[in-house]
């Protein structure tokens, strides 16, 4: 068994199952055999879509206590986990919806003899391997697809935030979903993920997760041939104008940089920030950066948890250290809270980094915690060299009022996600991967229904002359 401890004060939450590659095994054969059957695969996606839409609708009437489930589990404060939380409904009904609507196709086939048709089919048994940071939403991101294609699935969840997927699978039985179709593995990412990602009956590994890990993964994975779709690390760049409206642009950045004590892969790490603006930017964004309150993640008037663990916040704390070695100045933060109430939490200080140069540490590694490292840049090319300027490419935004800019600059950052005068906003509709070593394939949207299925080319002769090659026909077709 695996013990789930509070990161706000160690307490004990639950305890789950450790599962072996044995066990991963017991999974996949139910998965398989639910596949092979066709009590999922073979319903219409209209019947699919029903048992979607079911469960959108128990999970609405569960969100709010599985937002203090995930509040425990993860630290984050219960009031972004209730925001989050009230919109996944939105993945089950959207991809109910698509499902519905996923046409083949008729190719023009070169000769009139003959029709060809392509279906779109499920490729099998998909596994899914999720992270601690947003727990119910990532899997739902991953299974609202996968069922709407007709696949089943095993996913296994973070062995630090299990809860609450263990939950959405009660609801989808609930909803009616046909046993073996869903399938939760809970244990240890080098245990049970690992035989899971290996596994030769896996058709599709989707994991989010850390880029070694996603390397590592989708390796074992492709010696099977299975499809693989990486949803991993980033660093994200944030270029604030000179003409942005300060205000805006600051909240901007603390909400991108902070949200989740820092720990999205979409986190506002480096912000480049015009040099006419600086100045006044730093100031404001240091000022909002000490006014956030930190505390106990259930209470209504914290803004921010601690980190999901131990290891975390040393990884955190390991790389803001190496920051004023190399030049840069800590402008606030940097270590460990000391707050009254935090004192048995993994809790980082809001930190702010200034004169960082982009060979830094701190600006090259991912920080998977509440930091900010801060460069100044000189104009819209020096801007783009610096944001690109990294192995990463999921998230990116441009604050600016200026039209032509930000679609130009938009434009010019290679990053998957690009959201001007904005940040963090995600929708099922819409497409959500990284370049580089932020990933391969995407989530949300008709692509990501797509990446869940395969097609087949059915081709259909519609001539009924005799034709017998060996017997002295002149043409093959
Ligand atoms: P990890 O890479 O440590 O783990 C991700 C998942 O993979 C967990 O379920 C983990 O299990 C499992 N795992 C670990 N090792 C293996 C292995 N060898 N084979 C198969 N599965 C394995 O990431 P974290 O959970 O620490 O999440 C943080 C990382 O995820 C960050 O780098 C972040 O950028 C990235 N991320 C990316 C997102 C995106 O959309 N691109 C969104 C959210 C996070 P266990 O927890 O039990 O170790």
């Amino acid at each position: 068994m695996l013990e789930v401890r509070s990161p706000f004060d160690q307490s004990l939450v639950t305890t789950v199952a450790a599962a072996k590659a044995a066990d991963v095994d017991v999974a996949v054969a139910a998965a398989a055999a639910a596949f092979a059957d066709g009590r999922w695969s073979g319903l219409q996606p209209r019947q699919r879509a029903r048992v979607l839409l079911k469960t959108a609708q128990l999970l609405t009437d569960e969100i709010g206590w599985l937002a203090e489930a995930e509040s425990r589990q993860t630290g984050r404060c219960v009031r972004e986990m209730r925001a989050q939380l009230a919109r996944l409904p939105e993945w089950l009904e959207h991809f109910a919806a698509l499902a519905q609507g996923m046409e083949g196709q008729v190719p023009p086939f070169s000769d009139a003899k003959h029709l060809n048709y392509v279906r779109r089919v499920p490729l099998g048994v998909c596994a899914l391997i999720t992270p601690w940071n947003h727990p119910l939403l990532i899997a739902l991101k991953k299974i609202a697809p996968a069922l709407a294609a007709g696949n089943t699935v095993v996913v296994k969840p973070s062995e630090l935030a299990p809860v609450a997927v263990l939950e959405l699978a009660r609801i989808f039985t609930a909803a009616g979903l046909p046993a073996g179709v869903l399938n939760v593995v809970c244990g240890l990412g080098a245990v049970a993920g690992k035989a899971l990602a290996e596994h030769a009956t896996v058709a599709k590994l989707d994991l989010t997760g850390g880029t070694e890990t996603g390397m590592l993964a989708a390796a074992a994975a492709s010696r099977n041939l299975a499809r693989v779709c990486m949803e991993l690390g980033g660093n994200a760049p944030v270029l604030v104008f000179a003409d942005a409206d300060l205000e805006q642009a600051v909240n901007g950045a603390a909400f991108g940089a902070f949200v989740a004590s820092g720990q999205t892969c979409i986190s506002a790490k480096r912000v480049l920030v015009q040099e006419a603006l600086l100045p006044a930017f730093r100031e404001r964004l240091v000022a909002k950066a000490k006014g956030i309150v930190l505390g106990d993640p259930m209470a209504a008037g914290t803004q921010m948890g601690p980190l999901v663990s131990e290891l975390q916040m040393r990884r955190v704390l390991s790389l803001v250290e190496t920051a004023a070695p190399q030049g840069a100045t800590l402008l606030c933060g940097g270590v460990r809270s000391s707050a009254a109430g935090c004192e048995a939490g993994w809790f980082v200080e809001p930190t702010v980094i200034g004169d960082v140069q982009p060979h830094f540490s701190c600006f090259q590694e991912e920080i998977f915690g509440p930091c900010v490292t801060l460069v100044g840049f000189a104009d819209e090319a020096h801007a783009l060299a610096l944001a690109n300027d990294s192995r990463f490419g999921l998230g990116a935004a441009v604050w600016t009022r200026d039209v032509a800019r930000a679609h130009r600059v938009a434009q010019g950052v290679r990053a998957g996600i690009v959201w001007v005068n904005a940040h963090h906003r995600n929708d099922p509709s819409s497409p959500w991967g990284g370049f580089g070593h932020s990933g391969v394939g995407r989530e949300n949207g008709w692509e990501a229904l797509h990446e869940y299925t395969e097609t087949q080319s059915v081709v259909v002769c519609l001539d009924d002359t005799p034709f017998d090659w060996f017997g002295g026909a002149e043409r093959y077709n």
